[in-house]
């Protein structure tokens, strides 16, 4: 087997951790098996070097803020038993001086501070990378660092890289075939051509795994974190969920996309692309089977797989009689909408055209509301479109599973729970896919209707 081990920071926040992710890289170090390990920076170090970043560039940086998180990493390589690495604390010194000297010059949203961020940032990773392949070496296990800056090769878009996957997967490739050790790699970080610093995006690591994980062609990822898999429904809300043994890929993205709190859906995309299977798991409870996110899976009775939802969403419904059979207005609506960045998160139209309504977040109806004035000046003036509404307070709730689409009742089921509990729906839409029923109801009601549905779905011996 091939694969990559991939560890999140709160996998990593202290010695005792380290030395449980140690455990696990050492188990799964079995002969003949290939294996290699993408860590993310220590739990909190990413944001605090996010916020040092922003006080410098304000000009309310304090020299003990730098000094906090490399006194973080000292007192764990101190309890690990490890030799301080000098010369990475003086080059992350080195480097706030300069900044700290170069930044009041530049404007804060400039190219230059963006990239002297991502400088800064790309210490989280490559200290926490340090501290485990020592370690491991500690343990005779015969690790190094990989710094991803030499290998994955991105555009200039400093915070949020885009990675040019080919480029990157001949780099990490002939890398590889070069260097024959347990390979650590720094997750969330990138290099453009000129070979400065990139960063990939908040939680880039899981990508990073998903990266490498299609450049070296491996069997599975494995993405190692601090909850039992992937659950049915958002455990702040609901008593009984439990983790989801098996996702397609296409369930799993359903899911996050309504806000459950999985993977990216983007940072799958390298994976799906090699059809490579990847497995969510507790670093604090190994023994469990985790999720499993593969191409397909046996649906075994399993029609549905989980609830997700996202709470204070805003409706807008534009209605009149003169949208009937007129060709071009959702063209034009979506058009005004996306030109001024507003992201649409749910889409519901009539059959009759009388209608059309669609969700964002309430802080965007203002926006919203000025394009659609704009766009629609006319109809409006004539009363061909007579009224635009905005309903806010509102939870927009889905159901997921790839069963739906060959199982008859699974929409009457849901709307019945939802009738029998009195609840009135905003409006509904069934994703295209097919595996997603959404609808939209009132925020009040969100937490029994999610609570009922999950009793009724996946807890069906007590319904
Ligand atoms: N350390 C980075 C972050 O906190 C990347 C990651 O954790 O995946 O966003
Ligand atoms: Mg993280």
């Amino acid at each position: 087997m091939k694969e990559i081990l991939k560890f999140g920071g709160s996998s990593v926040a202290d010695a005792a951790c380290i030395q449980g992710v140690a455990q696990i890289i050492a188990k799964s170090q079995n002969p003949g098996d290939e294996i290699y390990v993408v860590l993310s920076a220590l739990k909190g170090v990413t944001d605090a070097l996010i916020k040092i970043a922003n006080d410098v560039r304000d000009g309310r940086f304090l020299p003990p803020a730098l000094q906090i998180v490399l006194d973080k990493h000292e007192a764990i390589m101190l309890e690990l038993g490890l030799d301080t690495d000098m010369e990475l604390v003086t080059s992350f010194k080195q480097l706030s001086t300069e900044m700290k000297e170069h930044l009041p010059r530049c404007p804060g949203a400039s190219v230059d501070f963006k990239m002297w961020k991502d400088v800064l940032l790309s210490f989280g990773e490559i200290l926490s990378v340090r501290i485990m392949s020592s370690y491991l070496k500690s343990k005779q296990i015969d690790a190094e660092l990989l710094d991803a800056r030499k290998v994955v090769i991105t555009d200039s878009n400093y915070g949020n890289a885009y990675v040019h996957y080919q480029k990157s997967y001949d780099r990490i490739r002939e890398y590889v075939s070069n260097h024959s050790r347990l390979q650590i790699i720094t997750g969330f970080l990138g290099a453009n051509e000129y070979g400065n610093a990139t960063t990939l995006g908040r939680s880039g690591s899981d990508y990073s795994a998903s990266i490498f994980g299609a450049a070296l062609n491996v069997d599975l990822i494995e993405i190692w974190t601090d909850v039992d898999g992937i659950l049915t429904a958002n455990p702040k809300i609901v008593d009984k969920t439990v983790p989801i043994p098996e996702l397609t890929y296409e369930e799993a993205m359903e899911l996050a996309h309504a806000g459950a709190k999985v993977i990216f859906p983007p940072t799958m995309i390298p994976a799906m692309y090699k059809r490579i299977p990847i497995v969510v798991k507790n670093t604090f409870r190994p023994e469990l089977p985790g999720t499993r996110i593969s191409p397909d899976r046996a649906l075994k009775g399993q029609i549905t797989v989980g609830l997700s939802s996202v709470s204070n969403v805003s409706l807008i419904r534009m209605q009149g009689a003169g949208m009937v059979g007129v060709k071009g207005i959702n063209a034009r609506l979506f058009t005004c909408l996306a030109d001024k960045g507003i992201s649409v998160m749910l889409v519901s139209q009539a059959f009759s055209e009388h209608s059309t309504c669609f969700a964002v977040k309430p802080d965007e109806t203002d926006l919203a509301l000025m394009c659609i004035d704009d766009e629609f000046a006319k109809e409006l003036k004539a009363k061909y479109i007579d009224s635009v509404l905005v309903l806010d307070d509102l939870s927009l709730v889905a159901v997921v599973g790839e069963g739906m689409q060959h199982t008859a009742g699974i929409a009457g089921l849901v709307f019945q729970v939802l009738g029998q509990e009195k609840i009135n729906v905003e409006a509904i839409a069934q994703g295209s896919s097919r595996r997603n029923i959404s609808f939209i109801i009132h925020d009040s009601e969100a937490q029994r209707a999610i609570q009922r549905l999950h009793q009724v779905l996946f807890e069906r011996a007590e319904a």
